[in-house]
């Protein structure tokens, strides 16, 4: 579609980041330009309220910049989920392993309540590792999953594949 189309234009390519042979994947000139982000934050607020989605819960830290403002678009609350030791409240933590070691990730278990229906947000989907342990602390919230939204996803990588148990039927949009 155009929309489709304006939002690949304004993804940058980088060679070599951050490690040689990667091909990041850019977004800050999307975010630069206003008909971008706008299209792209309506079509995430489109889908949270196609999916009945009760909050957005945004990833660290792309996922905040495009999360929150869908969330007030779709006039619904936004929860953080950051990287371990970054909240102040009480927390549940959900660890995952990288290529190389472990991450970690933590939201705050207040925000999320047994009603909610959680959209989870992020920019890019490549592995699937992150979004999966996402939709793990979701649920152990006690919140159920709405489903997954991404501006992109790297087919290549099959994270779709591995989100599927995890999602267990909730829609994986990629924009
Ligand atoms: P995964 O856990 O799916 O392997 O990696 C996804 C996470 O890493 C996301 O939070 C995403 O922001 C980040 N990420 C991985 N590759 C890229 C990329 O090429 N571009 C951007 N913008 N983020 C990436």
């Amino acid at each position: 579609t155009d929309i489709q189309a304006l939002l690949l234009s304004r993804i940058r390519e980088v060679e070599d980041y951050p490690e040689p042979g990667v091909k990041f994947k850019d977004i800050t000139p999307l975010l630069a330009d206003p008909a971008a982000f706008g299209a792209l934050t309506d079509a995430l607020a489109d889908i949270a309220v196609r999916t009945g989605a009760t909050k957005i819960v945004g990833l660290e830290a792309r996922g905040f910049i495009l999360g929150a403002p869908a969330a007030v678009r779709a006039g619904i609350g936004f929860v953080p989920v950051r990287k371990a030791g970054k909240l102040p409240g009480a927390t549940l933590s959900q660890a995952y392993d990288l290529e190389y070691g472990s991450a970690e990730i933590e939201v705050h278990a207040e925000d999320l309540a047994p009603e909610d229906r959680v959209l989870v947000v992020d920019d890019v989907l490549a592995t699937g590792g992150t979004a999966e342990a996402s939709v793990q602390l979701v649920r152990r919230a006690g919140a159920e999953v709405a489903g997954l939204a991404v501006l992109m996803e790297l087919a290549f990588l099959r994270g779709r594949a591995r989100l599927e148990p995890a999602l267990a039927g909730a829609p994986l949009t990629a924009l």
